[in-house]
Parts: C-alpha cells; structure tokens; sequence
C-alpha cells in the first residue's frame, strides 16, 4: 500500500509572517496511518544507514526521531534551545532571518563512532539541521544521514549540508 503524504500537510499562507508557506504536518500526525507510514520509511532509511543513535531539534525533530529509534531499539538525544538540559552541554549557533539562534546538547548525549541520524519535520535553510550536525560531530558522533517529512527545494537548504545524505519524503 502505498500513500500521498502531502494531502496529510495543511499549508498556511503568510505563517507566521508574509510571504511564508507555512508547512504543517500536524494533520499527518494526527492520522495513525499516515505516521505509521511516514515513520516506516525513515525506518527502512535508518536501517539502510546502520544508524546506531537518532538526534533531532527542538520541538518537531522530537517528533519526527523518536518514533524511528523505538522501532529500531536505538537511543534518542534532544538538540534542544538555550535553558533546558540541566547538565554540561555543548552550544551550536545559526542565523535567523533575523538575528541569530543557538541550540544545546549535553555532553555525553552522542558517544564517539557513533553512526547518527539526524531528524527533522522540515528543511528550510538547513540552518536548524547545521547546527544540529555540528553538535553531533563537537561530540565526537557521525553523521551518516539526515531525514525529513519534507524537504522546501527553494529555499536551498541542501546546499548548506552539501556531503551530508538527505533523505525526505516529499517536497514543496
Ligand atoms: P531551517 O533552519 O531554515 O532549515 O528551518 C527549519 C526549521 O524551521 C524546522 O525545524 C521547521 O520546523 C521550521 N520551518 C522553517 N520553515 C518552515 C515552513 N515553511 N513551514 C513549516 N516549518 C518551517
């Protein structure tokens, strides 16, 4: 069986600001049967990857990751926003449209060799996912792919992870 995921993303004009399509994969999370689908096949990638530890940002890279390292019996750990990992962290920086923005990581989240995905709802500029594989690679982790429920092919994002694998199940 197979099934369109994009009627599953509702696309909201001028969110949260004008001129953005905003890409909202809450409807396909919400339908079991689209997530359990979304989520088999970032499975099939991790397994293709012989992932040993899943990594995604804060918030929906949680929600994207966590699901792929249950089924396959791997660790997650969190890339999350200044504040909220209690313990020693390492600090990566991107720029914003405007300004600038820093995600964390504790220091013992990725042990070194280890064969990391790195997971995300969405690639826009591919600032979040940079950030995010800087972390992993200032732990020592390495980064043997990336994935996506969507990929936004305009805005370039590949280019900024030129030599990383992505994988994404559909583009705008
Ligand atoms: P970027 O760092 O530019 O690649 O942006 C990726 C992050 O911002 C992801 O975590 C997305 O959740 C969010 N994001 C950026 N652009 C959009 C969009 N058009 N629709 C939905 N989410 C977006």
């Amino acid at each position: 069986m197979t099934m369109d995921l994009k009627k599953y993303v509702a696309t909201v004009p001028d969110y949260p600001e004008p001129g953005v399509m905003f890409r909202d994969i809450s409807p396909l999370m919400s339908d079991g049967k689209a997530y359990r689908y979304a989520t088999d096949q970032l499975v099939d990638y991790a397994r293709s990857k012989n992932v040993d530890m899943i990594v995604g940002p804060e918030a929906r890279g949680f929600i994207v990751g966590c699901p792929v390292a249950y089924e396959l019996g791997i660790g997650f750990a969190p890339a999350r926003k200044e504040g909220k990992l209690p313990r020693e962290t390492v600090k990566a920086t991107y720029d914003l449209e405007y300004g600038k923005s820093a995600l964390y990581m504790h220091k013992d989240a990725v042990k070194p060799g280890q064969r990391v995905l790195v997971t995300d709802d969405l690639l826009a500029t591919g600032g979040t996912i940079g950030a995010t594989i800087k972390l992993v690679e200032d732990l020592g982790g390495i980064v043997v792919g990336t994935a996506f429920i969507i990929e936004l092919k305009d805005l370039h994002g590949r280019d900024k992870i030129n030599g990383y694998d992505i994988f994404s199940l559909m583009e705008f």
